[in-house]
């Protein structure tokens, strides 16, 4: 073996599927001079015993991309590097039990068929047909993904670090890294040959990663769970269909059991998500060893009998075969289940491809996504979904990372719906009012750990997690939205809204800067604006409110969850020889939302603040003999004030508002109030309508671009699209819905063909409608134009809207 090179431009911590496919894009990029370093053989990991199924199934638009990449990767892979391997593209079968399961599948079938793949819903009829084992007389129906299949991990591996190895990249097995330190712009990896000084890394250390993760500085967010597959004896009648067949049965994945069941050459894989499901090395009495390459826990059939048995019925000839083997491993989970793949939070130069909990069908995608972060800084795909920073601190919580990863795991293939709130993990943060709106009625739910009131429940509500089971719109919390809008546009309604992320940017220059970062102008001194954040693409990175409080001092008000990724993005453009600072404030304010015709006599009983400043402003005064900044905003688009007070004083301002309010007709609302007020204002929420997947002329964000500016971030790329003219341009529409919204990616429809997406939906209380955000083909982005949204497989009517908000065109009651 050749000796350690002293340095290279990327070192990857890590030689698993997803370190040696991150490897091979780096080298595919042209980044030729990197190294990887394996403290074992590669695939020592999780990797060497996965099963190897690769689904491209996933109700994530972002994951459905990666995973469909790896899957077509793989497909040409073996010819592309020269070197075969096992990968089997059986097909799968998804049963569904429920109504509600068909319309998942559908929606995914959406989803899926748009992003160019031919995956289809099937009978049970047509199931038997492909699958003759199956019993069929439970089910309502499946989903069929012709692309997936098995893939040999190991060769998998070996594939993407031949590829690498060939391009010129290096990878040096039994050297593990031991730590690392930061000198100069460099990173200085050490491992037993040596030390090798890097000017990126990349921490792909799969279960491990949070060891390495610390000697960055960095508390990675995830915990170790046991997963277990059983492979089963030869079945005779299995044997004999497959050779006439001259192929394997479809892979099957009952995924209200929670299993999947896989032919594995004349025998059968079971592989159980159990709900009795168990975490490895997270007490002081089952410590994580420092190594445990190649090993396996103890098998533990008990844990998955109830599995077994619902297989056997599912599929009787699996209850003629003897049991040949057990496979019991380690796969690490982040709180969401979903890998970390991007920049390191806080640390610079420095990158995250681990925590996942399916590896080999991601890792194809992940290798694409991870190289571009390094190589490029930004992703093809806006890739939020996997971002490192979508956790702040408390994320790291063990505790909560056991308890979120067991909840994860044991509801593997769970349906997520809009109204569920998951109950592991909870009450990370709480307002100072928590205990004051939970006696109101409040359904919480978690943002960025900060739990917030969703809609206020009367006694006697069904306040059930059995309720939230559904797609539908209906259900025991209408009512209550509604009266909350009510409430909002005819007297007043205010909203605990706690850990809105904010960032104090002050000193000398400061506003000169944030005016490069910015599309548009920023707000004079006194006033408040929304601001949008391109990349070089003219991407939408991010919006934030800013507010000027003087000339070279500003608050930026963003996203609770956007905390860390904002923050970055302002760190990243700083200049070095900056005067001015940027600090995060966040957790030493919090903040009501007071929205309604009546809110302005709310107000005068209870400040000092001179209520008749207009729109867009804002002010220092006293409510209850204490500070608060008001700002003259609405999300919900009534006249109404943001009060945005220290966090040790919002108490006592909560309740003098309250008091005060109660003459006036004064209610709680939720975050779905707000959700339904905001959409028929057309205004745009984060990661969903606003993401790196559209630039800022396709949002429609027109009117917040200054090209007088000299420069701007984005600038050179949006005057050249201004020039083209879009592709796609942000529209509202109102649909005759059906039951059910539409989701976010739901397909638009025009002339027999798909002519856009959605990015939002919810019903508008004040209209009367139901009304999608979305993204249509320019052409067609014509008020008054015809097309259909398909909402869980059924498509609908929808009328493109003029350009502007549904409700009060003219803004005049926000202007009030
Ligand atoms: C039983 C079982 C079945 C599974 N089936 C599937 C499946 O069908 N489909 C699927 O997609 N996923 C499956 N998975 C999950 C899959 O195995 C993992 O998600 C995947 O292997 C993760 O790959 P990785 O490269 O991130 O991590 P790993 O494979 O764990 O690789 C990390 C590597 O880092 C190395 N390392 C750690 N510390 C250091 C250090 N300090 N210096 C150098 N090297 C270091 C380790 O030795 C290891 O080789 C399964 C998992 C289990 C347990």
């Amino acid at each position: 073996m050749s000796a350690l090179p002293s340095h290279a431009r990327v070192v990857i911590i890590g030689g698993g599927a997803v370190g040696a496919s991150a490897l091979y894009h780096l080298a595919k990029a042209s980044w030729t001079d990197c190294v990887l370093l394996e403290k074992n053989e590669l695939t020592a990991g999780s990797t060497w015993h996965a099963a190897g199924n690769v689904p491209t199934f996933s109700s994530s638009w972002s994951i459905m991309n990666m995973q469909r990449y790896s899957a077509s990767l793989y497909r040409e892979l073996g010819a592309l590097v020269d070197y075969p391997m096992n990968y089997h593209v059986t097909g799968s079968i998804r049963l569904g039990h429920s109504k509600e399961r068909l319309q998942e599948f559908k929606r995914v079938v959406g989803m899926g068929r748009y992003q160019g793949m031919d995956l289809d819903i099937l009978t049970p009829d047509e199931m038997r047909g492909k699958y003759p084992f199956l019993e069929t007389h439970d089910l309502t129906g499946a989903l069929y993904d012709p692309y997936d299949g098995d893939i040999d991990p190991a060769q998998l591996t070996q594939a993407l670090a031949k590829g690498a190895r060939d391009m010129g990249a290096k990878i040096f097995r039994f050297c593990p890294a031991t730590g690392a330190r930061r000198d100069g712009d460099e990173w200085v990896i050490s491992t037993p040959q040596g030390e090798i000084r890097c000017e990126k890394v990349v921490n792909a250390a799969g279960y491990y990663a949070r060891e390495v993760g610390k000697w960055f500085g960095r508390d990675v967010p995830m915990m170790v769970m046991s997963h277990q597959y059983i492979l089963f004896e030869e079945i005779p009648e299995l044997a004999a269909w497959s050779k006439e067949a001259g192929h394997k049965l479809p892979l099957l994945r009952d995924v209200d059991s929670s299993y999947y069941l896989r032919q594995e050459k004349t025998g059968m894989n079971l592989g159980p998500y159990e709900r009795n499901c168990k975490a490895h090395w997270v007490t002081p009495d089952d410590p994580m060893p420092d190594d445990f390459s190649f090993q396996l826990f103890p098998d533990d059939l008990d844990r998955l009998e109830w599995y077994l048995n619902d297989a056997v019925e599912r599929v009787p000839i699996l209850g003629t075969a003897g049991l040949s083997r057990m496979i019991n491993g380690p796969i690490p989970y982040a709180p969401d289940g979903n890998p970390l793949i991007g920049p390191m939070p806080g640390v610079p130069n420095a990158y995250e491809a681990c925590v996942f909990t399916f590896g080999i069908c991601q890792a194809g995608g992940a290798g694409k996504v991870l190289a571009e972060w390094v190589t490029e800084g930004e992703t093809e795909w806006d890739m939020w979904s996997c971002d490192p920073r979508r956790y702040t601190s408390f994320a790291a919580n063990k505790d909560y990372c056991i308890a979120k990863g067991m909840e994860i795991y044991g509801h593997e293939y769970a349906m997520h719906f809009p109204k569920h709130a998951w109950p592991a993990g909870r009450d990370q943060k709480l307002s100072p009012i928590h205990d004051r709106i939970a006696a109101l009625g409040a359904q919480f739910k978690p943002y960025n750990g900060w739990e917030r009131a969703m809609w206020y429940a009367r006694p006697g509500d069904d306040t059930s997690e059995e309720s939230t089971q559904t797609w539908n719109r209906e259900g025991p919390w209408r009512p209550r939205i509604e009266e909350e809008c009510r409430a909002v546009t005819e007297a007043a309604g205010i909203l605990d809204l706690p850990g809105f992320s904010r960032f104090r940017v002050k000193g000398e220059g400061a506003t000169a800067w944030l005016s490069t970062l910015t599309t548009g102008k920023l707000p004079k001194p006194g006033r408040i604006g929304l601001a949008y954040f391109a990349d070089d693409k003219g991407r939408i990175v991010t919006e934030m409110s800013v507010m000027m409080l003087a000339e070279d001092f500003f608050f930026l008000i963003t996203a609770a969850t956007a905390q860390w990724h904002d923050l970055e993005w302002l760190q990243k453009h700083l200049p070095k020889d900056a005067a001015f600072t940027i600090d995060d404030v966040t957790d030493a304010f919090s903040c009501q939302i007071l929205s309604g015709p009546n809110s302005r006599a709310i107000l005068a009983d209870v400040s000092d603040a001179d209520l008749s400043k207009g729109w867009l402003t804002h002010q220092s005064c006293q409510i209850a003999g204490r500070w608060c900044q008001l700002v003259r905003v609405s999300f919900a688009g009534e006249l109404g004030w943001e009060i945005h007070t220290k966090i040790e004083d919002t108490a006592a301002i909560f309740d003098a508002v309250w008091e005060a309010g109660q003459k006036h007709g004064l209610k709680p609302f939720g975050m779905e109030a707000l959700d339904s007020l905001r959409i028929e204002k057309g205004y745009r929420a984060w990661k969903g309508d606003l993401s790196t997947d559209y630039t800022v002329l396709q949002g429609g964000l027109d009117r917040f671009v200054d090209w007088a500016k000299p420069d701007f971030k984005g600038k050179a790329a949006l005057e050249r699209e201004k020039q083209q003219g879009v592709s796609k341009r942000f529209v509202l529409l109102t649909v005759e819905a059906g039951d059910c919204d539409a989701p976010y990616m739901s397909t638009l429809w025009h002339g027999g063909q798909v002519v856009g997406e959605t990015t939002s939906g919810n019903w508008g209380y004040r209209v009367g409608k139901s009304i999608a955000l979305g993204m249509l083909r320019a052409d067609l982005a014509i008020a008054g134009t015809e097309i259909e949204v398909e909402i869980y497989g059924d498509r609908f009517k929808a009328v493109v809207q003029p350009d502007g908000p549904l409700f009060d065109p003219n803004n005049e009651r926000l202007r009030a």
